[in-house]
């Protein structure tokens, strides 16, 4: 299954999905003269997660294919959570992701005078009450899922009274909650959101965009299918949660089909949900206010802002919704297909650089004490006209711990007494000794090299030897501050079976370390994506990296570790 989609990037025509087939279908029946529209309809209640993600590419790369629009529609029906900083966030993540919904900017609120000139249509058409009971009378009547529910004492009071009720709750002659509007549909119906839903509730609070012009304010049910109606959506993608709604969705239209210009087609898909993070808003609320990790863009979280700076780019991120695909079934995702998403992006298009992570000094005994030379490695293997720039080779260099053993085990080809590596673009080395500590801490070791083998030489093309380790000149490297990510959770499923997903917190998220890298990472631009040969990716901080204290993140290491251990 992997090979296959392996191949299938952006570019290529996307694969078929219901959605596809469905709006196929309907462009053969000129259902909408071809016409496609879709929405992605946030709430401006929080940040924008990787689920959201998921369906930022579905309807805006739908509507692009179709050669359709999308519009960015802000579902703001609920002063009290609701905020101009996530209306800002949530416009610059979608901008940042490659989407651009032009002109096609709404908010709910910009139709809270039709929704209420609806609202009264519906009373007069008998459709709609105002129920005076609290909210929990309310509630009570509602019945089970096996018992039906019980008309209220209201639902028959006349519609000139209701009317006379919905223009004084208008009018701001009540407290909260001394009234509501009610659909009048069915207190019987097996589907309980058709029994005599709620649509409009008394708020006396400030909206973000109207003010204090109203202290009523719509219910989302009945807001959203009017909005997309108002919007001349025609196909209305949603998460599979609301399949139980689209009977209301409908219902609401059918009763003012003479009122809106088009009756949009409900259609539901699954939504994503990846192993080893959590995704609700309450969840990323709580990890963020407790300070379990560095606010809203903390580059473990699965927020935008947080996978931004973690260094994924828009184009992993496409490939990735691409590659899930749309399905009718909930499933889980693979945190690993994300991350291969973002390998496969970046092995194309991250220059490769050099960094030692955790250093060990190397001697090489024979090498003139004040010589320098120039040694040059390619910025990207498969990219040859990305040229190949200097790097520095002297007598004393860092290379990785890892990358010496003083007894090696089987199959180490690495440096270890007496054995040979090619230090790459430049020569072979032998180790020929190593300097302990007074507590027998290895604290260099030592080599010999061969002038004759020099990298790209007749003499190199002549010795081969297995090893080849990178390096860095110690007197020309640069000191950086480095932040190992890894995985936020060591659960795949932090918050399922009813557990507290803090206690699967990975208590190894986060490293931070002082490296070595090359002196030409010192003009990495902030967010700029690099490979660190042999270590990972990494990205230079988008908040915190100067050209006077760069600062790399690691996006994703080369091979996916966690795949290995989970088996
Ligand atoms: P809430 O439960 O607070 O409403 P929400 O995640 O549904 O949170 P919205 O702002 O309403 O937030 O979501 C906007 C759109 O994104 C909706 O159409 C929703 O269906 C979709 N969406 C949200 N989470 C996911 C997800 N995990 N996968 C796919 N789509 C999602
Ligand atoms: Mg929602």
């Amino acid at each position: 299954m992997k090979d296959q989609s392996a191949q299938n990037t952006p570019a290529e025509p996307a694969v078929s999905n219901f959605i596809r087939s469905i709006i196929n279908e309907d462009n053969r029946t000129g259902k909408w003269q071809g016409r496609v529209e879709t929405r992605f309809p946030p709430e401006p209640n929080g940040y924008l997660h990787i689920g959201h993600a998921k369906s930022i590419c579905l309807n805006f790369g739908i509507a692009k294919e179709y050669q359709g629009v999308c519009h960015l529609r802000f579902d703001d029906t609920n002063p009290e959570k609701e905020t101009q900083e996530y209306v800002d966030a949530i416009c610059d993540n979608v901008k940042w992701l490659g989407f651009d919904w032009g002109e096609h900017l709404y908010y709910s609120s910009d139709y809270f005078d039709q929704l209420y000139d609806f609202a009264e249509y519906l009373i007069n058409q008998g459709k709609a009450y105002v129920d005076s009971q609290p909210a929990n009378a309310i509630r009570e009547q509602r019945g089970t899922l096996t018992s039906p529910g019980q008309n209220s004492p209201y639902r028959d009071r006349p519609a000139a009274e209701s009317l006379d009720l919905f223009r004084r709750m208008k009018a701001a002659e009540f407290p909260d909650g001394a009234h509501v509007l009610r659909a009048r549909i069915d207190m019987a119906s097996p589907n309980m959101n058709m029994r005599d839903p709620v649509i409009y509730r008394i708020r006396h609070v400030h909206h973000q965009r109207t003010g204090n012009r109203w202290c009523i304010y719509p219910m989302y049910d009945y807001t959203h299918c009017i909005s997309d109606a108002l919007e001349n959506i025609t196909h209305s993608l949603c998460t599979l949660e609301f399949e139980d709604h689209r009977p209301l969705y409908d219902w609401v239209l059918d009763q003012l089909q003479e009122k809106v210009p088009c009756h949009p087609q409900q259609i539901e898909f699954a939504r994503l949900n990846l192993t080893y993070t959590v995704m609700s808003k309450r969840k990323l609320i709580e990890l963020v206010e407790s300070e379990l990790v560095d606010g809203w863009d903390d580059p473990r979280l699965s927020t935008l802002a947080g996978v931004r700076r973690r260094g994924y780019t828009p184009r992993a991120i496409q490939l990735f919704a691409e590659r899930i695909g749309v399905s009718k079934a909930d499933s889980w995702i693979d945190m690993g297909i994300l991350e291969d998403c973002l390998r496969e992006d970046l092995n194309e298009s991250a220059p490769r650089r050099i960094a030692v992570l955790k250093p060990l000094k190397l001697i090489i005994d024979n090498y003139p004490e004040e010589q320098v030379e120039d040694c040059f490695a390619p910025n990207h293997p498969q990219q040859p006209e990305w040229g190949k720039r200097s790097v520095p080779l002297s007598k004393m260099l860092y290379i990785e711990q890892d990358d010496f053993m003083e007894e090696p085990v089987k199959g180490y080809f690495r440096l270890a007494p007496g054995a040979e590596v090619r230090l790459r673009y430049a020569y072979i080395v032998k180790c020929v000794s190593v300097d302990k500590n007074a507590q027998g801490e290895i604290e260099a070791i030592h080599c010999t090299y061969d002038p004759d083998t020099k990298s790209g030489t007749e003499g190199a093309a002549q010795r081969k030897v297995k090893g080849n380790i990178h390096w860095l000149s110690a007197s020309h490297a640069q000191q950086v501050e480095i932040r190992l990510y890894d995985r936020l959770f060591t659960d795949p499923h932090p918050d399922s079976g009813g557990k507290d997903y803090k206690h699967a917190l990975n208590p190894d998220s986060k490293t931070i370390i002082h490296a070595f890298v090359e002196s030409a990472l010192q003009s990495a631009e902030p967010g700029q994506c690099f490979q660190f040969e042999r270590n990972g990716y990494f990205v230079a901080d988008r908040i915190d990296s100067t050209a006077e204290k760069p600062v790399f993140n690691r996006a994703v290491t080369l091979r996916d570790s966690w795949g290995k251990a989970a088996k």
